[in-house]
């Protein structure tokens, strides 16, 4: 779908996977102006195929292109070019429990500019993959390194949005954390350096004494869809979840650490590495919340538990 200086997104249709005709001087090439999505299509025993919660990340990408200066397709537009999307490419979602199709929406600044300004035309498109289990042996636990020297996000800045510029400041602390055996960076902010953030692709949560405690989304880190899901879905079952700053040394105190992201669900942490200490938790990671949260959030997607919340949305 294109979309000039009307603000108005045209009719989309369906085009076989393949290179993008863009001009050199595309605003997302220069200038970042550029914003994505992610989510999953999960089949149900029955054959069917749902969605989980489009509409958020609709919400998500109209939100992140305001503060991109962007227009952005309108909730139903993003949620019908996904349903078209995902209806015409049904044989590659995986059968219940074998993984998921991967759906990534991008919206470009696709029109060409010089100066540092928005572009004069935009690209809207949504392409899939199927994918695996983030883990090949199920729930496996995770160990994270806490980051001092480099910063994901600061105040002010778009670290709140799903941008693709966002991304290009973990790749050098990921590198280093991969290279020392780490599964991932754990981020603090960037002010007192103190507290937790969340990671490059998911956000975090810590568990003590039965209370589940996360970083309030205040600008600095993504408002993960996984992450609100989790917050409800904990709250319904009994859990205390408190929206606070978390600082990096109650991580030598808590039960349960654990990650949320479309890619990993829930994904218990085993370890985390802070100047040179390492806490372990839980049973080798796999805490009881943790693993609970995990199996109700996945039963839920895949269409094996009763969606008393009317998020997932079944297709055809
Ligand atoms: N934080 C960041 C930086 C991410 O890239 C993601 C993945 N979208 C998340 C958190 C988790 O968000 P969600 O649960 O919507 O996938």
């Amino acid at each position: 779908m294109k979309c000039s200086q009307n603000g108005m997104f045209s009719k989309g249709e369906l085009l076989r996977y393949g290179p993008l005709e863009l001009s050199p001087s595309s605003g997302a090439l220069h200038y970042g102006q550029g914003l994505f999505e992610g989510l999953k299509a999960y089949r149900k025993e029955d054959g069917s195929v749902l969605l989980f919660r489009p509409q958020e990340n609709a919400l998500r990408m109209r939100i992140g292109a305001d503060r991109m200066c962007m227009p952005s397709p309108t909730i139903d537009q993003f949620v019908d070019a996904i349903r078209l999307t995902v209806l015409a490419n049904k044989r590659w979602v995986p059968p219940t429990g074998k993984g998921s199709l991967y759906i990534r929406p991008l919206l470009i600044g696709s029109g060409a500019v010089l100066g540092v300004s928005p572009a004069p035309e935009y690209t809207f498109l949504v392409f899939v993959s199927p994918v695996g289990n983030y883990f090949k042996e199920g729930l496996a636990p995770i160990n994270l390194i806490v980051e001092n020297e480099y910063h994901r996000a600061g105040p002010g800045g778009t670290g709140g949005v799903k941008t693709i510029g966002n991304y290009a400041s973990v790749f050098r602390a990921l590198k280093k954390a991969k290279e020392n055996g780490y599964s991932d960076v754990l981020y603090l902010d960037c002010i007192h350096k103190k507290y937790l953030e969340e990671v490059s692709s998911c956000n975090i949560f810590v568990v003590k004494n039965k209370v589940i405690s996360t970083p309030e989304v205040k600008g600095t880190i993504l408002p993960g869809i996984t992450r609100k899901s989790i917050i409800d879905v904990a709250r319904g079952q009994g859990y205390q979840v408190e929206e606070r700053p978390v600082s990096v040394e109650e991580l030598l105190d808590v039960d349960e650490v654990f990650c949320t992201g479309t890619a990993v669900v829930v994904a218990p942490v085993g370890s985390i590495t802070y100047l040179e200490r390492r806490v372990e938790y839980g049973n080798k990671g796999l805490g009881v919340v943790s693993q609970q949260l995990y199996s109700s959030l996945t039963r839920l997607q895949m269409g094996l538990s009763e969606d008393k919340m009317g998020w997932t949305i079944q297709l055809e």
